[in-house]
C-alpha cells in the first residue's frame, strides 16, 4: 500500500499493525461476548506484537493514542478468560517498562477500578482461575503503590476478602502467595482497611507466613513482613498481636534470623521483624509483653553484635528505639517535683502556676514537709500512656535541624484585628501614675544650682559630680518603691519541721536549721563600696552584722561541717601548694574584704584558707579553723599558722567592672530563699573571655546511640549499678553525703546555683537532677553546680536527667562551660566551653502529666555530656551559659559610677523591691547639658527616650551580657558614646527578675510564674518589677514622652545567632489568612530599621532570624504589650543565641561574653543609626533642637554605607517565627496528625474507639 501514512497528532502512525488491531478490537467492543473467538485472537495478536515489538507497545502509550482506554474497555466488557488472562498479560506488558508514567496513565484511566470489578467477577467463579487470580494480582500489586485512592477502592469494591481467602487457600503455593501478599501490603498501609483487616485475621494469618532462618521464600517472607508491620500500626491490631502471644514469637524469629543470618544477606527481613516489634510496643500492652518476653535483653544482645558493622546500622537504629521506648519508666529519684524551696508569697492567687503548685498537695503552704512520702502519690505519677509523639527518629545522625517550632504556625498568629491596632490610651489616672514622676528627674531638671565651668575644668572623675549614685541635687532622693510582704525574712526550704506550728508568722525554731536573723534590704541607692577601704567605712552598707553573716556557718550543726571542712581541707592544701612560702599573719577580715593589694601587681594575694573558708559556712574551716572561727574561739596566730596565701590573677586589671573583694561585699546584700552564703570561685575570681576560638563541636557519628546503649545496660546488668546520692538537697541539713572518697562531691549552694541531687550511678557517671524553679514543678534547663575530688586521668560522664526541651542546641555544636579554680589560679581565670560526646535525647523517666501541661506520658530528656578533668583536686563549676548573678550585677554598677566623667549624667535608682527583698535597679544615662541655659536644658529634657530592659528569664545570662555591653559603651568614653548620650535618654532595668537569678530558677520569679507573660495585668505583690516597669512606660505614655525605642533582652535556646522580634500589624496579616486586604494597613515600615541596621553592623545579627509577627501566646510580653498599649512601634524582644552563629563573621563558632558584650555596644551604636533616620522621619519638631547633633554624628558614622533603602526590607516570610521556647509544639504536632487522620477517614474514629484508647 503506497497510501500516505496518516499520522496523529502526535506522530504516531496511526495505520500500524497494532493500532490497526486495537481499531479492530474497538469495534468488536460492543459485541464482544459473541465474539469470542474473533477477541481471543485479536488479543493474542497484540500480545505478541507488543512482546516482541518495543515499538508497538510504545505506540499504545503515546501521547494521543485511545489504546488504553481500547484495552480496558475490552477487559471491562468481555467474559472470556483467555480474553482476559491475554488483556492482562498485554497490560502486564506494556506497565512493565516506562517507569511509572504508564502505570500513571492506567490509573487515570481508571484501570485500577476496572482490575478490582475483573477481580470480583472472576472471583465468583468455582473455583476461580489460579492463572487469572495470579495475573489480576501481580497486576494490582504493580499499580497499587502508584494509586493513592487504591486502598479506598480495594475496600469499597469487595478485593480485600478476595485477596484473604486466596491468601488463605494458598497458604502452601507460593506462586500465588507471592503476588497476593504483595497487593495486601498495599491495602494495609490504608489504615482503615488495617482495621478492616485486622478484624478479619489476617494477623493471625500473616503470622502462619512467618517462618524461621530459611533460604528459601525469603521474597515472601519479606513481603508477609511489611504487610503485618502496616496492619501493627493500627492500635487495635498491635493489641491483637500482643494479645495473642506474638512478641516473643517474632523475638525469636528475630533472634533467629540474627544468629543464622551471619552474612547479613537478609537484612531487610531482620529489619521488617524489628518494624513490628516497633509497632506492637506503641501500645503499652506490647511494651509489657516485649518486656516480659525479655525483649530488651534479646535486643540489647542482638545490637552490640551488629554495632561494629555499619551497614546493620538500620537495624541498631530501630532496636534502640524500640528498647527506648519499653524501658521501664522511673520517677526521678525525688521525693516530690516541686521545687526544694518554698517561697511564701504574700498572697496566693487562685490561679496560675503558683496557686496551681500550692493546691498540689504536699510541700506547699499548707504542708511544709517537703520530703513527706504521701506527695509522691500526688505529683509525680508515673503514667504509663502512650506517648505518640513522634520526635523519635530511627536515625542517630539527626544533625539535621528539625525545627518544630516551625510547623503549623499560624495557629498561633493574632488575628483579631482590634487586638492588632495599637490601643493607646491613658488606661490609668494621671494620680496613680504620678508618683512614678520621681524616677524622671531628668525631664524636669533645671540645674540651675550647679556649676558648670567647674565640671568642664575638671577631669578627675573622683570629684563629685552632682549626682551621686542616686541623689539628684535639687530633689530629695527618689526612694525604691516597698512592696509590703508578708514576712521580713525569706524562709528556708521548710517554714516549720514536722510537728512545728506551721505558722509562717512565727520565727523559725532555734534549732540548728534555723535561718539566721533577718536582714534588712540593701538599698542600691546607698551602695558606694569601693576597694578603698575608708570608702568602704564611710558606705551605708552595714558591714558588720553582714560580715558577721558571712563568716557565721548558716543553718549547720558544727560536726556536719567539720566533717565536711575535712574534705575541703584536704582540697585547699592542693589548691595552695604553690603559695606555701608567703604566710601572712592576716586577720579574718582583712583576708577576705579588705585585701591590701599592689595596683601594679598583676596577682593578689589572698589568704586561702580564709577565702576558701571564711566566704561560706562550708568552706569555713578550710585550712582547719574551726567553723566558729569567726566568733573569736581561735587566735589569729592559729589561723595564720593553717593559713596559705595564694597568689590569685588580679583579674581588676583586666576587667574594669570587677572587684573581688566589692562583689563579697555585694553577696552580702543579696537575699536568696535558701539563705545562701557561699560565693562560687568564678563569680568571685570573675572571667576573662579566652582569646581562642571556640568552635562549635562537631558531632561524632553514632554518640546519642552509644550513650542509651549505656543507659539500657542499667537494665541489663543492674548490679553494675551503684545508685549512691552523694548530693541531696532534700536533705536540707546535709545536702552533701559523707562517702569513702570514691565518689565526686557536688554542690550548688551559691547564687544561681540550681543542682538538686548527684547520684553516682557507675563509678565515673553520675546523674544529676536539677531543681525546679521556685515554687513550680518543672523548668529545668540552667544549671550551675561545683564540682571536686575529681581523679585525672579518667573521663566522667555526666547525665542531667531532668531536661524538658524536645530538642536542644547542645545536639548542634553547643558545649557546656567550665570554670577551674586551679586553672583561675595559674592564670587563666575563665570559663570555658567544655565536654565530649555530648548529646541531648528523650529519657526514661517519666514526667508527670501535671508538670507537662497535662499531657500524659511525657519523658525527660537526658543532656549528657563527658568530661576528662586536667588537674588532680581541683575545683570546678559546671554551667548551663556564662553565670552572670545578681550581685555580680550590683558590682558592676556600683564599678560604672567610677567610669562617670563630669559630662555623664548617670543616676542609679531602685525601682522597687522584689518579693524576696532585692533591690530591682533602675539606671538613668545620658549626657549632662553644655550648660544650663534655656537652650541646653531643652534639648537635654527633650531627647528621646530609649527603654532597655534584661534577665526577666533567670535562665538567659546571655541577656546579662548583652546588657553589660551597652551598659559600658553608654558609661564610655568615645566619641560615639558622647554623642549617643547627647541624643537619648536610657532608661534601664538591668535586670527584670532579680529573685530568679539568685535563686537558681530558670525561667520564673519567685511567684512561680514567668514574669514575661505578666505585663498585661501585672499584680503589684506578685509580679512588682513588672507592674513598676509598666508603669513607669505607662507614665511616659501619658506625658507624651513614650520611648523611641523598647528593647527587652533575652536568650534564645533553640537557635543560633543574635535576632530581634518585632510588632508589625502588616506583617502578621500577611503571615495568617486574615482576609483583610494588606492595601487597607497603612504601616510604617521603621520597626524594621533597627533591626537592619544590626545586620548590617553587628556581625553575631542575624535579619532573616528576625520575626514581626504578633503571636497570641505572646500577647502579654514587654514587647507586645509595650507596643500595643503605650504605643511605641519600636518594641522588641532582642533574642541571643545560647550557643553560636551560622552566618557572619562568627559563623562556626560558640558565643562568648566578648561577643555578647560587643553586641550590646553595637546596639547602642545602631540606635546612634536610628537616629539619623528618626530624626528625618518620625521628629521633626526635634530637628532644630538636635541639628548640631546630628551634625557631629554625621562625621562619626561617615565610614559607613549613609543609606537604607528601607523598602528593600518588605518582608519576605521565609522567616521561621519560633514559638515561645516552653510550648510544647511537638505534642500539638501529634495532636494535629491525629486530627488529620480522623479528618480523612471519618469511619476511623468510630472504629477506633473499640480499640486501645480507653484502655490505654
Ligand atoms: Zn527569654
Amino acid at each position: 500500500m503506497n497510501r500516505p501514512k496518516m499520522a496523529t497528532e502526535k506522530g504516531v502512525p496511526s495505520n500500524s499493525r497494532v493500532m490497526m488491531l486495537l481499531g479492530q478490537l474497538e469495534r468488536m467492543n460492543g459485541d464482544i461476548v459473541r465474539q469470542a473467538e474473533t477477541a481471543r485472537q485479536v488479543t493474542a495478536k497484540i500480545l505478541h506484537l507488543i512482546q516482541t515489538q518495543e515499538k508497538s507497545g510504545k505506540e499504545v502509550m503515546s501521547k494521543g493514542s485511545s489504546g488504553m482506554e481500547v484495552i480496558l474497555a475490552s477487559l471491562e466488557s468481555t467474559r472470556d478468560v483467555q480474553t482476559i488472562l491475554n488483556i492482562l498479560s498485554i497490560l502486564t506488558e506494556l506497565l512493565t517498562v516506562g517507569r511509572g508514567r504508564r502505570v500513571g496513565v492506567f490509573v487515570s484511566k481508571g484501570g485500577t477500578g476496572i482490575l478490582f470489578h475483573t477481580l470480583l467477577s472472576a472471583s465468583k467463579e468455582m473455583p476461580p482461575s489460579e492463572e487469572l487470580m495470579l495475573q489480576l494480582h501481580s497486576l494490582l500489586a504493580k499499580v497499587g503503590p502508584k494509586d493513592r485512592k487504591f486502598g479506598v477502592a480495594a475496600r469499597l469494591s469487595g478485593a480485600l476478602n478476595v485477596t484473604v481467602n486466596l491468601i488463605k487457600q494458598n497458604l502452601q503455593n507460593p506462586k500465588l502467595l507471592l503476588p497476593c501478599l504483595q497487593v495486601l501490603r498495599v491495602y494495609s498501609t490504608n489504615s482503615v482497611n488495617a482495621i478492616s483487616l485486622g478484624k478479619n485475621g489476617v494477623v493471625e494469618l500473616l503470622f502462619k507466613v512467618l517462618a524461621p532462618y530459611s533460604k528459601k521464600n525469603t521474597s515472601l517472607l519479606k513481603v508477609a513482613l511489611d504487610a503485618l508491620g502496616a496492619l501493627l500500626k493500627s492500635k487495635t491490631n498491635a493489641r491483637r498481636a500482643a494479645d495473642g502471644g506474638y512478641v516473643p514469637i517474632l523475638l525469636a524469629l528475630y533472634a533467629d534470623w540474627h544468629r543464622n543470618d551471619a552474612r547479613h544477606r537478609h537484612m531487610l527481613i531482620r529489619k521488617g521483624l524489628l518494624v513490628c516489634l516497633r509497632n506492637i510496643t506503641n501500645i503499652k500492652l506490647g511494651r509489657k509483653a516485649f518486656v516480659e518476653a525479655d525483649g530488651m535483653r534479646v535486643l540489647y544482645n542482638s545490637s552490640t553484635e551488629c554495632l561494629p558493622v555499619r551497614t546493620l546500622d538500620p537495624l541498631v537504629n530501630t532496636s534502640s528505639l524500640i528498647m527506648r521506648k519499653c524501658f521501664p519508666k522511673n520517677r526521678l529519684p525525688l521525693p516530690t517535683i516541686k521545687s526544694a524551696f518554698v517561697f511564701q508569697l504574700p498572697h496566693v492567687p487562685g490561679t496560675g502556676p503558683a496557686g496551681r503548685t500550692y493546691s498540689q498537695g504536699p510541700g506547699g503552704r499548707t504542708d511544709p514537709q517537703r520530703c513527706s512520702k504521701t506527695s509522691q502519690k500526688v505529683d509525680d505519677v508515673v503514667d504509663e500512656s502512650d506517648d505518640n509523639d513522634e520526635a523519635d527518629t530511627e536515625n542517630d545522625t539527626e544533625n539535621e535541624e528539625d525545627e518544630k517550632d516551625q510547623q503549623s504556625p499560624n495557629d498561633d498568629i493574632e488575628t483579631d484585628l482590634n487586638k492588632l491596632h495599637p490601643r493607646k490610651g491613658p488606661g490609668r489616672p494621671y494620680e496613680e501614675l504620678r508618683v512614678y514622676e520621681r524616677f524622671f528627674v531628668e525631664l524636669s531638671e533645671d540645674f540651675q544650682g550647679f556649676n558648670f565651668e567647674s565640671s568642664k575644668s575638671s577631669s578627675n572623675t573622683s570629684l563629685s559630680s552632682p549626682f551621686s549614685s542616686s541623689v539628684a541635687p535639687v530633689r530629695s532622693p527618689p526612694r525604691p518603691i516597698i512592696v509590703p510582704t508578708a514576712q521580713a525574712f525569706s524562709p528556708k526550704h521548710t517554714l516549720s519541721l514536722p510537728g512545728l506550728p506551721k505558722d509562717p508568722q512565727l520565727p523559725p525554731p532555734a534549732s540548728a536549721s534555723s535561718p539566721p536573723a533577718p536582714l534588712t534590704p540593701l538599698q542600691l541607692d546607698n551602695i558606694h563600696v569601693s576597694k578603698d577601704q575608708e570608702k568602704t567605712e564611710d558606705s551605708h552598707i552595714p558591714t558588720t552584722d553582714r560580715r558577721d553573716r558571712t563568716l557565721s556557718p548558716l543553718g549547720r550543726p558544727p560536726t556536719e561541717a567539720q566533717t565536711i571542712e575535712k574534705d575541703l581541707a584536704h582540697v585547699l592544701e592542693r589548691v595552695s601548694l604553690d603559695a606555701l612560702d608567703g604566710v601572712l599573719p592576716l586577720d579574718a577580715d582583712e583576708a577576705h574584704i579588705g585585701v591590701k593589694q599592689d595596683d601594679v601587681s598583676v596577682t593578689r594575694q589572698i589568704q586561702s584558707p580564709l577565702l576558701l573558708g571564711g566566704l561560706s559556712a562550708r568552706r569555713s574551716g578550710g585550712g582547719g579553723s574551726n567553723w566558729s572561727s569567726d566568733c573569736g574561739s581561735e587566735g589569729p596566730e592559729d589561723e595564720a599558722a593553717e593559713g596559705a596565701v595564694l597568689e590569685v590573677p588580679d583579674t581588676a586589671l583586666l576587667l574594669p567592672l570587677h572587684d573581688p573583694d566589692l562583689y563579697v561585699e555585694m553577696v552580702k546584700g543579696t537575699l536568696s530563699v535558701p539563705q545562701y552564703a557561699e560565693v562560687a570561685y568564678p563569680d568571685y575570681f570573675g572571667h576573662v573571655a579566652p582569646t581562642f576560638r571556640e568552635p562549635l563541636l562537631e558531632r561524632v557519628y553514632g554518640v546519642q546511640r552509644a550513650k542509651i546503649f549505656q543507659d539500657i545496660e542499667r537494665l541489663i546488668h543492674p548490679n553494675d549499678i551503684l545508685d549512691k546520692v552523694v548530693y541531696d538537697l532534700d536533705i536540707p541539713s546535709c545536702p552533701v553525703i559523707e562517702d569513702d572518697g570514691e565518689s565526686l562531691k557536688f554542690n550548688s549552694q551559691f547564687e544561681s546555683g540550681n543542682l538538686r541531687k548527684a547520684v553516682q550511678v557507675r563509678k565515673f557517671e553520675y546523674d544529676l537532677v536539677l531543681n525546679s524553679d521556685i515554687n513550680s514543678n518543672h523548668y529545668h534547663q540552667w544549671f550551675y553546680f561545683e564540682v571536686s575530688g575529681m581523679k585525672v586521668g579518667t573521663t566522667y560522664r555526666f547525665n542531667i536527667i531532668n531536661c524538658e526541651k524536645s530538642n536542644s542546641q547542645f545536639n548542634y555544636g553547643m558545649q557546656a562551660l567550665m570554670y577551674s579554680v586551679q586553672e583561675a589560679i595559674s592564670g587563666s581565670p575563665r570559663w570555658v566551653r567544655t565536654g565530649t560526646d555530648i548529646c541531648y535525647y528523650k529519657n526514661h523517666f517519666a514526667r508527670s502529666s501535671i508538670a507537662a501541661g497535662g499531657l500524659k506520658g511525657k519523658s525527660y530528656y537526658t543532656l549528657t555530656f563527658s568530661i576528662n578533668f586536667k588537674h588532680k583536686d581541683d575545683v570546678c563549676y559546671f554551667a548551663y551559659h556564662y553565670p552572670y548573678t545578681y550581685s555580680t550585677l550590683k558590682m558592676h554598677l556600683s564599678k560604672l559610677e567610677a567610669l562617670r566623667t563630669p559630662q555623664i549624667y548617670l543616676r542609679q535608682d531602685v525601682l522597687c523591691e522584689t518579693l524576696g527583698g532585692n533591690g530591682c535597679p533602675l539606671l538613668t544615662i545620658t549626657a549632662m547639658p553644655e550648660s544650663n541655659s534655656n537652650d541646653h536644658i531643652c534639648q537635654f529634657r527633650n531627647r528621646p527616650l530609649i527603654f532597655l530592659s534584661a534577665r526577666v528569664h533567670p535562665g538567659e545570662t546571655n541577656a546579662s551580657w548583652v546588657m553589660k555591653g551597652t551598659l559600658e559603651f553608654l558609661m564610655g568614653s568615645s566619641p560615639l558614646a558622647n554623642s549617643l548620650r547627647e541624643s537619648y535618654i536610657f532608661k534601664i532595668v538591668p535586670m527584670l527578675n532579680p529573685d530568679g537569678v539568685i535563686n537558681g530558677n530558670h525561667r520564673c520569679s519567685l511567684s512561680g510564674e514567668d514574669l514575661n507573660r505578666q505585663w498585661q495585668s501585672p499584680n503589684l505583690e506578685l509580679h512588682p518589677t513588672i507592674y513598676h516597669t509598666k508603669s513607669l512606660l505607662q507614665y511616659l505614655a501619658h506625658i507624651q514622652r513614650a520611648p523611641l525605642v523598647f528593647c527587652d533582652y533575652h536568650g534564645h535556646s533553640r537557635k543560633k545567632n543574635v535576632f530581634m522580634y518585632g510588632c508589625s500589624v502588616k506583617e502578621t496579616v500577611w503571615q495568617s489568612n486574615i482576609s483583610a486586604t494588606s492595601s487597607d494597613l497603612q504601616e510604617d515600615l521603621a520597626y524594621r530599621a533597627l533591626p537592619k541596621i544590626l545586620s548590617q553592623i553587628a556581625p553575631a545579627f542575624s535579619m532573616a532570624s528576625c520575626s514581626f509577627v504578633v503571636e497570641r501566646s505572646k500577647e502579654s510580653t514587654a514587647r507586645v504589650v509595650v507596643w500595643r498599649e503605650i504605643g511605641v512601634q519600636r518594641s522588641y524582644t532582642m533574642e541571643s543565641t545560647l550557643c553560636g552563629c551560622d552566618q557572619g563573621k562568627y559563623k562556626g563558632l560558640q558565643i562568648g561574653t566578648r561577643e555578647l558584650e560587643e553586641m550590646g555596644a553595637q546596639f547602642c551604636v545602631a540606635l546612634l543609626r536610628l537616629k539619623r533616620l528618626t530624626g528625618l522621619r518620625n521628629h521633626q519638631h526635634l530637628l532644630d533642637l538636635e541639628s548640631d547633633i546630628i551634625g557631629s554624628q554625621a562625621k562619626v558614622v561617615s565610614s559607613c554605607p549613609t543609606t537604607y533603602v528601607l523598602d528593600e526590607d518588605e518582608p519576605s516570610f521565609l522567616e521561621a517565627i519560633d514559638y515561645s521556647a516552653e510550648s510544647n509544639d511537638e505534642d500539638l504536632e501529634a495532636e494535629n496528625e491525629r486530627a488529620a487522620e480522623v479528618r480523612e477517614h471519618p469511619d476511623l474514629l468510630e472504629q477506633l474507639s473499640d480499640s486501645d484508647n480507653h484502655r490505654e
